[in-house]
């Protein structure tokens, strides 16, 4: 890996500024442990290098086409820079503003947020990866750009970046090297936290220069708003798709499960991911189950964009995150429910708890509640019937960034697992230290090039390290184990990272959602819940 400073992220190379290289990363422990034996890197093409800018890392996640001529890379340079101010005044950015300046003028450089990384940590230290790196070139270009005398300040310090398309189109890429955790900023002594500059950097690319990420707003955002859901489907397919399902597992299991669906007046509304109507059926199965036999009053909605709580907006672009609150909320008041359940994800948690706590006003701002907490009462109150020794395997749990360190709800899914899994074990940390899974900020859903092998090889690689840790008195693939990841996102980036390693064969590792766990359990089911053979 070559080492690099920071005024060469506008030098213009035919090489990348820092490329990764496999022999660099913190190696894994056996069988994995082998260079040879891994996948390796897809290989961009030559077209490809000619067509995007990929001389970051080598790695392109965001498929940025080259401007044609110099008018064109002006005006990227002159909106970026309309784009800076508008960040630091009050007017553009009231919701962000303090602790953006906060982050920007009292860093101490002591590099505790480096230590604490999982990105800069597992690459081996790539200094483009240092949470401060990406800081410090974005303090210093708001320095030169905002400030009255920057530019002369800036080369008086021997500061100065020189901002042309070559800087603006790394900062893009490298605010996509970042999964928001948010690590960095809980160890920070002077409370600054440099995942919010990545989202500011991100907001920025966004709303001035309308860049984004093809899967969080094309696929994301607009197809949520246009045809009601991001994976596509429109009303009529999911109700199909539940009572598909509904149907087939009713007979699998020998117990009746029934969706509600559209019930006005009722308890509560859940709003599942509806990722995993397509990818985990058996999760919101698994939640259907339990409300039916807990008695609960709920039901599930058919109008878009409510039976989708994906919310791509809070990874780039707030304004995009409260129009699809705003309409989720929207629905929720027609239906007149009384609170809305979030399903199994960790971003709408966030989005849809503490963001949109800033966003809903009047009667659109229905109580909201994590199912999280909500399952925990219902198996603390007795009402369904559990058997423990019906999950006697290996258990972990995986903490979800964005319920766990960014909302702090760290306890009711372990006094589940405690009750119902006699092989429980944490994660080394865990709670509100532990590791991203290294899909967070909306990269577990970004595949594009040779970005799914950085993530799964670089970003996740300290979640696959913990995972074999926690079980290691039993490496091998004879017992089975489960890593349960009560959110989708997660679940996401966890199926790839054991895809890519072949870790179901090697280890004998699954994973999926906690209320399965719970299913798993009761009496009741006929057959075992969990399958063993998830992909
Ligand atoms: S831990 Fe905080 S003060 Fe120290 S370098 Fe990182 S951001 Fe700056
Ligand atoms: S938010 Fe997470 S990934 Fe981003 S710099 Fe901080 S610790 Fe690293």
């Amino acid at each position: 890996m070559k080492p690099t400073r920071i005024k060469n992220i506008s030098k213009i190379t035919r090489e990348p500024l820092s490329a990764n290289e496999i022999d660099d990363l913190v190696p894994l422990p056996p069988p994995y442990d082998r260079v040879e034996d891994q996948p390796g890197w897809k290989q961009l093409t030559g077209e490809q290098r000619e067509a995007y800018a990929c001389d970051l890392d080598g790695v392109v996640a965001l498929s940025l086409p080259k401007p044609k001529n110099a008018e064109e890379e002006k005006q990227v340079v002159d909106s970026f820079v309309s784009g800076l101010r508008k960040l630091l005044s009050k007017e553009n950015n009231w919701t962000f503003l303090q602790p953006l300046t906060l982050t920007l003028d009292y860093c101490a450089r002591c590099q505790t947020c480096a230590q604490s990384c999982p990105v800069y940590q597992e690459s081996g230290g790539n200094e483009i990866y240092r949470p401060t790196y990406r800081s410090e070139i974005f303090r210093r270009l708001v320095k030169k750009y905002t400030k009255r005398g920057g530019a002369l300040l800036a080369k008086l310090k021997r500061e100065d970046i020189d901002l042309n398309w070559t800087t603006i189109s790394r900062l893009y890429e490298l605010s996509y090297r970042c999964t928001m955790c948010r690590r960095c900023a809980q160890a920070c002594p002077m409370g600054l936290d440099n995942g919010l500059i990545t989202h500011e950097l991100r907001k920025l690319f966004s709303q001035e220069l309308g860049w984004a990420p093809r899967e969080l707003h094309e696929k994301g955002t607009v197809q949520q708003l246009t045809v009601g859901s991001s994976t596509g489907m429109k009303p009529a397919v999911v109700r199909d798709n539940i009572s598909f399902m509904d149907e087939d597992l009713s007979e699998e299991l020998g117990i009746k499960i029934e969706t509600p669906w559209d019930v006005e007046g009722a308890d509560v509304l859940l709003i599942h991911n509806a990722g995993e109507i397509l990818a985990w059926p058996e999760n919101p199965a698994a939640f259907a189950i339990i409300l039916n036999a807990a008695g609960v009053k709920w039901t599930l909605s058919s109008e878009a964009p409510a039976y989708d709580g994906v919310n791509y907006g809070l990874f780039y672009d707030d304004f995009q995150l409260a129009r699809i609150v705003t309409r989720h909320m929207e629905v929720a008041k027609k239906l007149g429910v009384k609170k809305v359940i979030m399903g199994e994800c960790g971003h709408q948690h966030k989005a849809m708890m503490t963001i949109a706590d800033r966003i809903l006003t009047g009667n659109l701002n229905i109580p909201r509640e994590s199912s999280l907490t909500f399952i925990e009462d219902i198996v603390a109150s007795g009402r369904i019937a559990l058997d423990p020794s019906r999950n006697d395997f290996p258990v972990t749990l995986h903490d979800p960034c964005n319920i766990v360190r960014n909302l702090g709800i760290v306890e009711p899914q372990r006094r589940i697992l405690r009750k119902i899994c006699p092989r429980f074990r944490e994660m080394e940390p865990h709670g509100v230290n532990n590791y991203c899974c290294g899909g967070g900020g909306g990269a577990a859903i970004m595949s594009q090039h040779n970005f799914k092998d950085w993530r799964v090889s670089v970003s996740g690689r300290m979640k696959f390290r913990q995972i074999l840790e926690a079980f290691s008195d039993s490496p091998g693939p004879e017992i089975k184990k489960y890593v349960c990841a009560p959110c989708s996102n997660c679940k996401g980036q966890i199926r790839d990272i054991f895809e890519y390693y072949g870790a179901q064969e090697k280890s004998g590792l699954t994973y999926g959602g906690l209320v399965e766990l719970i299913v798993n359990a009761m009496p009741e089911i006929k057959t075992p819940y969990i399958k063993w053979d998830v992909t």
